[in-house]
């Protein structure tokens, strides 16, 4: 087994564990939530550093259980190779988002449909693998699906201005001081007096937050500048939205940052659409050189849901669907702006399940599987 650790879940299910290997042989992880024969399926795509925890934290309502709740009976998440249950960003493999729309969504929505029959698949996913998703479907590799609910970003990335900053500084500062390759996010592994430990009290300058993995995912992943009550909080989410339980064990849902993601990153801001990292290496020559080139015969309906105090791909939904209104005003396309919630606390905040998770479940009820 791959997985470093089991899930640390309250879902009312039975819980499977399934193998999963990527077509270029990395081995994932893919969990399947049941509560009987339902023929409602739908994959969670967590993003960069998280995992499927954030999809059933015991410390409040999670999707998972909002989802059988309402009769999505078949609940899947794929663990990809960004996962914090898996060991890849802090090997020195060096993988890119391109990895992850050929290789891991392709093989996890291939493994679903041989679960439940072929029928087509709903997904929800947040961030890094959003955008993944938006390249495995540009690129025809997702197979027919029922719909899309994508959080924060979505075929159209666009970072605030201090986020684009980070990503052109700091691989480049990083990579000397830092040689593993990777952002560690919990001090404790890492003690005060290291060399690694010293990155923590630069991550510690102008937050109000004592957390000291709090501060690291802002400085790791966006800006904490600026607006709401949470100016100087976190890049991420509204501290005000988080259970005190879910800020206390944020060293358990945010693993270390791989630097490797964070050209490519860059080169999807600095274009503002989902572009393969290097359209010279042959081995990824089934995508697409962007996202955005083959949208005419797209056939999938697509949910945006983003947080009006979204701190990290600040605008970017707005912008595609803005984009995708003007160009391509065939594709069944709707934005929801939640106000109130940022980037990650759409799913990890302690009210999603009353204030989010309906909203995206009632938009895939009208496309479910069997409706007349
Ligand atoms: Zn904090």
């Amino acid at each position: 087994m791959t997985l470093l650790r089991p899930l640390i879940a309250d879902v009312d299910a039975e819980l499977r564990e399934v193998p999963l290997v990527a077509d270029d042989g990395v081995a994932l992880g893919l969990t399947r939530f049941r509560r009987g024969p339902s023929d409602r399926s739908v994959l969670l795509v967590h993003g960069l550093t998280t995992s499927t925890d954030m999809f059933v934290m015991p410390e409040h309502d999670n999707l998972v259980e909002s989802l059988l709740d309402a009769g999505w009976g078949d609940v899947w998440s794929v663990d990809w190779r960004g996962s914090f249950r898996l060991p890849y960003n802090t090997d020195a493999r060096g993988f890119n988002v391109d990895d992850v729309a050929l290789y891991d969504l392709p093989a996890a929505l291939a493994a679903v449909r041989r679960h439940n029959g072929g029928r087509p698949v709903a997904v929800i996913a947040h961030c890094v693998g959003a955008l993944a998703l938006s390249m495995t479907i540009a690129a025809k590799l997702a197979g027919p699906l029922a719909g899309v609910v994508a959080n924060s970003t979505f075929l159209t990335p666009n970072l605030s201005e201090q986020s684009r900053l980070k990503l052109s500084l700091l691989p480049a500062v990083l990579d000397r001081i830092l040689p593993e390759g990777y952002i560690p996010m919990d001090l404790a592994q890492v003690g005060l007096l290291s060399r690694r430990g010293a990155l923590f009290a630069l991550a510690a300058a102008g937050s109000s937050c004592k957390d000291p993995t709090c501060q690291m995912i802002s400085f790791a992943w966006g800006s904490t500048l600026g607006v709401g009550a949470d100016a100087g909080g976190s890049a991420l989410y509204e501290h005000r939205n988080l259970h005190p339980a879910t800020h206390a064990r944020l060293r358990e849902l945010f693993g270390p940052a791989p630097l490797s993601f964070y050209p490519h990153l860059r080169k999807m801001a600095s274009e503002r659409a989902v572009v393969r990292c290097d359209v010279a290496d042959a081995r990824y020559d089934r995508l697409p050189r962007s996202a955005l080139d083959t949208l005419d015969d797209w056939d999938t309906p697509l949910l945006f849901v983003n947080g009006v105090l979204n701190r990290v791909w600040t605008g970017s939904l707005a912008l595609c669907h803005g984009y995708l209104a003007d160009r391509h005003p065939d594709i069944d396309v709707t934005l929801i702006e939640i106000p109130g919630y940022g980037h990650q606390d759409i799913f990890i905040g302690r009210a999603a399940a009353l204030d989010v998770f309906p909203r995206m479940i009632s938009w895939l009820d009208e496309r479910a599987p069997g409706r007349p």
